[in-house]
């Protein structure tokens, strides 16, 4: 059991505590990203059950006839062992989500995985003709010219400003330049991409902008926020938009709920609060 601290950001250590959590947000018309927590195994065992997971969580999404997805992050199953490694474990969970008609996210982690990640997202997004998407970050000054590369190829694509900390030669740095980048990213997803938009973020400047873009040229897309960042905004949204909450889960949870406590002091002081049980 994660303590009630952490239940904010994390929906449980169990898949079934995961799916509870989806099916309260299907409730109030929100649909779900689902994440299993882990990264960077340098281990083929902990890789290969993780997939092994993400498999049998298709299965129940589709049994349980949730509005779900699943989301995954290359260094959690492989990518630290080999290109190969990852490739194998990743067209494994593909496929078994598309025998369920289960959608897979393939998160993007730091600038030495770019590469390999957008390569393995395009040949299964073509083998599948859809049923994949990746993330693409502002931050990466590379990112203009990947989402080139993205906008006629089948899936979606998740625009984020990127969580990685990267060098000053191939990243741009300070909030407001990323800003830009974004609404730029945008600019050209929503006059190019026929659809598979995915405006991953929680900043009410950027989702107005990918608003009125979608009011400009028609095309479609849909909100990702994370599970506990501006909850009520996302019920709100999902009145008149497609909003995907992410729902991260499983036994890793510290890491990610301290990343999450400490980056606004908004967070940090509702921990405090928590321990202190004010
Ligand atoms: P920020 O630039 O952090 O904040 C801008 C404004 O948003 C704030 O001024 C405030 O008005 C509002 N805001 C932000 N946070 C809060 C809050 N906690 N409470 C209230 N208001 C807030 N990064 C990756 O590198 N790879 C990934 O695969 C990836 N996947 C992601 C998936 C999803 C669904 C989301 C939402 C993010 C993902 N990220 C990923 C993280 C992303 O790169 C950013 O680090 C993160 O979203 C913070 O940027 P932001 O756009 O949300 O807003």
């Amino acid at each position: 059991m994660i303590p009630p601290i952490a239940s904010r950001f994390v929906a449980g250590e169990e898949p079934a505590e995961a799916l509870d959590h989806v099916r309260q947000l299907n409730d109030r018309d929100v649909k779900a990203i689902v994440n299993l927590l882990g990264e960077h195994y340098d281990d083929r065992e902990p890789a290969h059950a993780d997939a092994v997971e993400y498999q049998e969580l298709a299965e129940d999404i589709a049994r349980s006839d949730l509005e779900a997805c699943i989301s995954v992050k290359p260094s959690q199953i492989g990518l630290d062992l080999g290109e190969d490694v990852f490739r194998e474990e990743l067209t494994e969970i593909v496929e078994t989500a598309a025998d369920h008609g289960v959608f897979v996210w393939i998160d993007m982690e730091d600038h030495t995985t770019t590469d390999a990640t957008l390569d393995a997202f395009e040949d299964l997004a073509r083998e599948h003709n859809g049923g994949v998407g990746v993330c693409v970050q502002a931050n990466l000054k590379r990112t203009r010219d990947d989402v080139k590369r993205l906008a006629d190829v089948p899936g979606k694509v998740r625009f984020v400003k990127g969580a990685y900390d990267e060098p000053d030669e191939i990243a741009y740095k300070g909030k407001e330049t990323v800003n830009k980048e974004y609404e730029a990213l945008l600019e050209y997803a929503f006059e190019h991409f026929e659809d598979g938009i995915a405006v991953g973020s929680h900043d009410p400047a950027m989702i107005d902008h990918a608003i009125s873009l979608h009011e400009e040229h028609g095309t479609d897309f849909e909100i990702q926020m994370l599970m506990g960042v501006r909850d009520d905004a996302q019920y709100d949204l999902a009145d008149e938009y497609e909003v995907w909450q992410y729902v991260p889960y499983g036994g890793r949870w510290k890491s990610y709920f301290y990343r999450r406590a400490m980056e606004r002091k908004e967070n940090l002081w509702f921990a405090v609060r928590a321990i202190i049980g004010r």
